[in-house]
């Protein structure tokens, strides 16, 4: 679809799924009630700025045991088919319900990623993201009947190698670390990854650095493409072009605000993702969100026609605002670590697993980041190559925090460990990569 047809598309949705929301969302029809808001008005995605801007948090105050009901369930309860718990880092998790509707969008979302990606009919795919709570696995799973592709659920990318000998398959959906871990168990068992059946990878899960990216590319010798989804629905994927993510704006619809959650960025500008639900017109949903804040931040790279032929905007990879940290006035993000750490030549010494710790100094306004990393052979860690390219890297972009590290107002202290030895391996759950203990 052209941009023009795309954009009034777009906003017959918008407009169709504030007054959706009106009749079916017990929190929306009680704001719009007490907030005075003819939902009539609300008929283009500049009108959204109307209205609220919700979060996590929100969700979580107007579900059991805050409220009697969930108040962002919206439709009754025979036409849930599946319900989701998203765990936050604190608190109770958040009820997400989806219909077989939304389960069939989500789908589609991924069946036009994979094929972004020249995935179809034929190929066979290790699928080592989890399924259960996790809503991304199985709408993955999904899409494969769409497009006459096999899945291999594994689930987990600690599956034996004899499944990649014996089905031969034709890509891995996992994230950057669980695929570098198979490459190698791979590699020990005969089976370098190069002359595996393997042609694609396709990563999502968390952000990462193009240089792990990179790394992961030469280590499988094959495309690695990436992908963003969430629970809510987001679910924008990387294609051949490799030139930004595609957002499904006929599905999803993606805005980018300022810090203060006042006003659109421009295209080119970093902003936070705020998501809306967007229904065709007819459809029904079980949780509907307008104006969600992500707590990602991302850039809308380009809304023209992609050389891969879709007309679909494309964003940057999103990072966690909660992975992003403060130094002399300066922020950097998770990402900016691992970026150091995988410079191409550290990689002949390290695994690429690290995590960083940062603590205050004895005087006000002095830090200190503790990185940890992993080496291969702990006798040879190439410790002076490491340190020098991960320096150079990390300051790159950051002449501020370089000014610090200079005048030892920020210190950087590397710390060298054998195989398991660092510390986000005792804990449970998704590896804390950088803990703030300032
Ligand atoms: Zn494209």
């Amino acid at each position: 679809m052209e941009r023009g047809d795309l954009d009034a598309f777009v906003d017959e949705r918008i407009h169709y799924t504030v007054t959706y929301a009106n009749e079916h969302s017990p929190f929306y029809r009680k704001w719009f009630r007490e907030h005075n808001i003819n939902v009539a008005d609300i008929r283009a995605h500049e009108d959204l700025r109307e209205l609220p801007i919700i979060s996590g948090q929100t969700i979580r105050a107007h579900q059991p045991p805050e409220t009697a009901e969930f108040e962002f369930k919206s439709v009754a309860w025979n036409e849930v088919f599946t319900l989701h718990e998203t765990s936050g880092t604190s608190g109770t998790p958040k009820a997400f319900f989806l219909t077989w509707e939304d389960w069939q969008r989500y789908a589609e979302k991924y069946a036009r990623i994979f094929t972004s990606q020249g995935l179809g009919s034929g190929d066979r795919v290790v699928v080592c993201a989890s399924y259960g709570m996790n809503v991304g696995a199985n709408t993955m799973t999904l899409a494969a009947q769409k497009m006459g592709m096999t899945i291999i659920p594994e689930g987990k990318c600690t599956f034996p190698i004899r499944i990649v000998k014996s089905y031969k398959p034709t890509g891995l959906v996992g994230s950057v670390f669980k695929l570098l871990h198979l490459a190698h168990r791979m590699t020990a068992e005969n089976l370098p990854p190069p002359e595996s059946s393997v042609e694609r990878l396709v990563v999502g899960g968390e952000s990462f650095a193009d240089e792990s990216r990179t790394y992961l590319a030469e280590l499988w010798g094959c495309d690695v493409y990436n992908m963003y989804g969430s629970t809510e629905g987001t679910m924008c994927g990387e294609c051949t072009d490799q030139t930004g993510l595609h957002v499904p704006e006929d599905l999803v619809h993606l805005d980018v605000y300022d810090p203060m959650l006042a006003n659109f960025v421009s295209d080119g500008e970093c902003g936070r993702i705020v998501l809306t639900t967007l229904l065709p017109v007819d459809g029904k949903c079980g949780t509907l969100l307008l104006n969600y804040d992500t707590e990602d931040t991302t850039v809308v790279i380009t809304r023209d026609k992609c050389p891969c032929g879709r007309t679909h905007m494309k964003i940057m990879n999103p990072q966690r605002e909660a992975e992003t940290f403060w130094v002399a006035e300066t922020p950097f993000n998770r990402v900016d670590v691992e970026r150091g750490v995988f410079q191409r030549d550290n990689m002949e010494y390290l695994t690429g697993e690290y995590e960083a710790f940062l603590y205050g100094g004895d005087d006000e306004g002095e830090t200190t980041m503790r990185v940890s990393v992993e080496c291969r052979d702990p006798s040879e860690c190439g410790q002076n190559v490491v340190k020098e390219n991960f320096l150079k890297a990390f300051f790159q972009y950051k002449p501020r925090l370089a000014e610090a590290y200079v005048e030892n107002t920020f210190k950087i202290i590397f710390n060298f460990v054998g195989s398991g030895d660092l510390e986000l391996y005792r804990v449970k759950g998704r590896p804390k990569r950088i803990a703030d203990r300032r």
